[in-house]
């Protein structure tokens, strides 16, 4: 079995990833609105790999966190007055109904945060117990970076740098850290911002802070140590940093052993943002005309590493590229031949080979994709000559399904053509043959005029949808 090789944000080298058994934690929505386009860039992301590890031979248990307590969901909540959950629930809805239309795997426990409370608690007791964290004038509760010397280790910033970025992002409801970047553990009830969102702890009421949220889920799910955490490259600093130092001070362990950081998805060249009007949520993609697959496809086609420019020339590409598979997997299943068995299994068998090998390599995407294309013109050259019996034709057909485990691209089934159109069809080319051309024509375009095309062949005609 072939080890996969991943690139460690920690370590900053490609390392292989040996344990046949992954632990994964991937850091989940904030659900206090629909998440954009760059979010399931890292999701889409992080499914991938998934499925990657899965296609090699790995097992894997995949927790993702919701997060349904915060900054952002409380003031959301307040400014509706609503209840907190009444306000995350749609958006957590959202979130799963999107990432089914992306075709995203379902983790194997989604836990939200507001259902581990105790565990926060009790970790954040313990860091006070060990004087790792103490407790500000304001009541909050700090972690206290001095304690944990190697502060900086993920994110490779010396704590002197660290406190400079910190101090300029300091809350005002912060400033009774001792140290600029000590970073809030729970953050004591203030009825005015809060409302009535509290938790009752041994340190009085408040709330968890959001980076010990991830911790106690990891943690309680995945054990002391982690195989493989994920998240887009803003979690770096100060997110995972801070479930390191959190994680490791309670537990004394590593952490996590395998970091990978995703890179931005930025739209027409530019930072996303709600002000340039170039923000987008899925929602907004899905209303202009373009399908789960076709996003999905723009969104993994680029290297993780790299920065992802979404344009919509770019969707059009994806819709183009997923037009040649469909029309060669429609091709395949046309035929009917009995010629001697050729070269197909050959080829499907370097690609089998090739795909894991790209696959393997950091998840080389570019690579990926080119295996599968360059596997269909050959297949497309051995088609011309019409030398694909049926039965390779079906293991072409078997293959590319198999190999969709990992990109989950195709078709998910296959589209029926209604009765209505098939009939039409029928009569379209009975008309043909009689030389009736102007009801052939009328024919077609009522099939038109229903969102289909008619494609003839040298075999007879058949029917596409447009
Ligand atoms: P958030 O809900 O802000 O915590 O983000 C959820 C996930 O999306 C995190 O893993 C972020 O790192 C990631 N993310 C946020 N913005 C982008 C972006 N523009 N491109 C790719 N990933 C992003
Ligand atoms: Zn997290």
């Amino acid at each position: 079995m072939m080890n996969i090789v991943l690139y460690n944000t920690m370590s900053r080298k490609k390392e292989e990833i040996a344990s046949r058994s992954i632990s994964y934690y991937t850091c989940g929505p904030t659900i206090y609105n629909f998440a954009h386009i760059g979010n399931f860039r890292t999701y889409v992301f992080e499914d991938l790999l998934k499925r990657a590890l899965l296609f090699l031979g790995y097992s894997v248990n995949h927790v993702m966190n919701i997060t349904d307590v915060d900054d952002k969901t409380i003031k959301g909540a307040i400014s509706q007055k609503m209840f907190l959950k009444e306000y995350t629930e749609p958006f957590k809805k959202g979130f799963f109904e999107d990432s089914k239309i992306l075709r995203i795997l379902p983790a194997n426990d989604y836990p939200e945060a507001t259902q581990y409370i105790d565990e926060m608690i009790a970790i954040i007791q313990v860091l006070l117990d060990k004087k790792i964290a103490y407790k500000g004038s304001d009541g909050s509760i700090y972690f206290s970076i001095a304690q944990f010397p190697s502060y900086g280790k993920l994110s490779h910033l010396k704590i002197q740098e660290l406190s400079q970025g910190a101090s300029q992002r300091m809350a005002l409801d912060e400033y009774d850290k001792e140290h600029a970047s000590d970073f809030v553990l729970w953050k004591s009830y203030d009825p005015k911002r809060d409302g009535t969102i509290f938790w009752n702890s041994p340190f009085g009421p408040g709330r968890p802070g959001w980076h010990i949220e991830c911790s106690a889920m990891a943690l309680k799910l995945l054990g002391d140590t982690v195989d493989i955490h994920c998240g887009g490259v803003d979690n770096i600093f100060p997110h995972h940093e801070n479930e390191i130092a959190q994680s490791e001070s309670y537990t004394g362990k590593t952490f996590v052993r395998h970091w990978v950081h995703v890179q931005h998805l930025i739209v027409e060249g530019k930072k996303m943002s709600k002000s340039l009007g170039n923000f987008y949520t899925l929602r907004d993609l899905l209303q202009k005309g373009y399908s789960g697959r076709e996003i999905r496809y723009l969104l993994l086609s680029v290297h993780y590493r790299m920065s992802l420019n979404f344009t919509f020339e770019g969707l059009k590409a994806a819709r183009a590229a997923l037009q040649r598979i469909d029309d060669f997997l429609q091709r395949m299943a046309e035929i009917d031949t009995s010629v001697s068995e050729g070269k197909v299994s050959a080829i499907l068998q370097k690609m089998d080979q090739d795909m894991k090998e790209a696959l393997a390599d950091d998840l080389n995407i570019s690579a990926a994709l080119a295996v599968l294309f360059e596997g269909i013109r050959q297949i497309n050259v051995l088609y011309d000559a019409q030398s694909i019996n049926l039965q390779e034709a079906e293991r072409i057909i078997e293959f590319f399904h198999k190999i969709d485990n990992v990109l989950a691209i195709l078709p998910e089934k296959k589209e029926t053509v209604p009765e209505e159109i098939l009939d039409a069809l029928s009569k379209r080319d009975k008309a043909r043959e009689e030389k009736n051309f102007l009801l052939a024509d009328e024919l077609r375009d009522f099939i038109a005029s229903k969102g289909y095309v008619i494609e003839d062949t040298p075999k007879g005609s058949r029917i596409k949808k447009n």
